[in-house]
């Protein structure tokens, strides 16, 4: 009997297991699903859209290499799935597993539905070195404080990553029987206007692009890099928090798409444990915040639309969505709305954010440290609700995901799982002092800076902290 393997956010050939046991069944077809109707499934944002597009692509000739056909269908999981199934006959189906909560109710119910048909049905474990349900507290709640999750979990052997398969004779009489979608009609791409270009030129997406930049990532050692290169894990220290130095390893988005796995990453690293202790270290910490934050999605499924915090309930942000607003009438719904336009298009006048939200804009990603400082001005002294901000970095991140954008931005809210304090107010301007001293960072995003045609700044820091400390103070002990 055929096998059907079906991808979703592993969009890679080598550490699959989904797909090497589908080989091992028999002649193999392969499905990817635009799902965007099963119920509580987020519709993918703009850079999301555009990166997946060209993933396919990539995925779509990789399997061609493997004789394993590719198949594009619309529609809801539960639905789809089972008929491509039928289709090809398959009698094993496969695929890695999601950790979401609209993500597994819909993978339960292929599973029924597989079942039902007298299909076997199979998942796997791909995408994280744990399982969320594998790791426990004593008292046997799951984590909610990152040092203790990440001394668990990365004291743990954690599987070595598998080959890419060896490929098959050509399954060609199942792929007659098999339609598929043209990608082109599934309108991935921005048209009207195609505003892809910088992040084109930014990116590479799919696997061979991820792993190159993994492997210069974690062979570059300090002084021996390109200048312009990743300063590489024996620098990662020292240049993680300088946006203008690209010291960090940009794979963020090949992580989100699986085109690179956590496994691979994680014993690319281990190998410079030698020669570069406290990069590796510092770097694969990194990873665990990642994995601490799909821990924490799967554990609290609302993470994107509920404060981890109950007591941030009673905070009175702004909604600036024309939604309802705790806090004040039409005009402050108004100031909240302009004030959320300025940031978005990096023009709140503080170099730092908007160089931030400009590259954003323009490439589809943003530095962890400026993603920081400019989360923290549109919560904390715009009063902007952080929904607001986790929606913008939805539509614009090539990496956005279900757990690592909205746990991040109640991290920095303060509302999150051992979240930063609420009391901790980045500054903007001391955080540009230390982390971009000669606004290098700023000056490449901002050719205005310096000139009439650049902003004021939108707020006052010292009035708008003061505020936010005092609705702080209100809130909790309504809370
Ligand atoms: P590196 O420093 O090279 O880190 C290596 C990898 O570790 C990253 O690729 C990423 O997978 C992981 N990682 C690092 N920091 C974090 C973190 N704080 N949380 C989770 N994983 C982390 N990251 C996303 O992948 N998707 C998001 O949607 C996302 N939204 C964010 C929103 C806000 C408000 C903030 C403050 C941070 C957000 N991050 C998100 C985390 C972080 O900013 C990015 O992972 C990082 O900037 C990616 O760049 P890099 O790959 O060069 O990182």
């Amino acid at each position: 009997h055929p096998s059907l393997v079906w991808f979703r956010d592993d969009l890679r050939v080598a550490d699959n297991p989904a797909l090497r046991a589908a080989l091992a069944h028999g002649p193999t077809v392969a499905l990817y699903v635009l799902d965007q109707d099963s119920p509580g499934i987020r519709p993918l944002g703009g850079a999301a859209r555009w990166w997946l597009h060209h993933a396919l692509v990539d995925l779509a000739a990789s399997l061609k290499h493997l004789n394993v056909p590719l198949v594009l269908r619309r529609g809801p999981a539960a639905a789809v799935v089972p008929q491509a199934a039928e289709d090809c006959g398959a009698g094993h189906v496969a695929w890695n597993r999601r950790y979401g909560g609209p993500e597994r109710d819909a993978d339960s119910a292929v599973k029924a539905a597989v079942r039902a048909a007298g299909r076997t049905a199979e998942s796997f474990h791909a995408s994280l070195l744990h399982e969320p349900w594998e790791l426990a507290t004593r008292q046997g709640t799951h984590y909610r404080v990152f040092t203790p999750f990440w001394r668990e979990l990365s004291g743990r052997d954690h599987r070595n990553p598998l080959p890419a398969p060896r490929g098959q004779e050509s399954p060609r009489g199942i792929q007659a029987a098999l339609e598929s979608d043209d990608l082109a009609d599934w309108g991935l791409l921005p048209t009207r206007p195609d505003w892809s270009g910088p992040l084109a030129e930014a990116w590479e997406p799919g696997e061979a692009a991820g792993h190159r930049l993994l492997e210069e990532f974690v062979g570059a050692r300090s002084g021996r890099g390109a200048p312009t290169g990743p300063a590489g894990l024996a620098a990662y220290p020292d240049t993680r928090d300088l946006p203008a130095r690209g010291g960090t390893s940009r794979l963020s988005p090949y992580l989100r798409w699986g085109h690179v796995s956590p496994f691979q990453v994680w014993h690319a690293v281990a190998g410079h444990r030698r020669d570069a202790p406290e990069g590796s270290a510092v770097f694969a910490s990194e990873l665990g915040w990642r994995e601490f934050a799909w821990h924490t999605l799967y554990h609290r499924p609302d993470l994107g639309t509920a404060n981890l915090r109950p007591e941030f309930d009673a905070y009175p942000w702004h909604r600036a969505d024309g939604g309802d607003s705790r806090a004040g009438g039409a005009d402050d719904d108004g100031d909240a709305r302009a004030l959320l336009a300025a940031w978005q298009r990096g023009r709140t006048g503080f170099p730092i954010v908007d160089a931030g939200q400009r590259e954003l804009w323009a490439t589809g990603w943003m530095h962890n440290r400026v993603r920081m400082v400019s989360a923290s001005l549109l919560v904390k002294n715009l009063g902007i609700h952080w929904r607001a901000g986790e929606e913008w970095f939805w539509d614009t991140l090539v990496d956005a995901d279900a757990a690592s954008n909205p746990f991040n931005w109640q991290w920095v809210a303060g509302s999150g799982a051992d979240a930063s304090p609420f009391f901790r107010i980045f500054n903007p301007e001391a955080q540009a002092k230390k982390f971009d001293p000669d606004g290098e960072y700023a000056r490449a995003w901002i050719p205005e800076l310096g000139t009439d045609g650049y902003p004021e700044q939108c707020v006052d820091l010292a009035q708008s902290r003061a505020a936010a400390l005092e609705a702080y103070r209100e809130a909790k002990d309504a809370g």
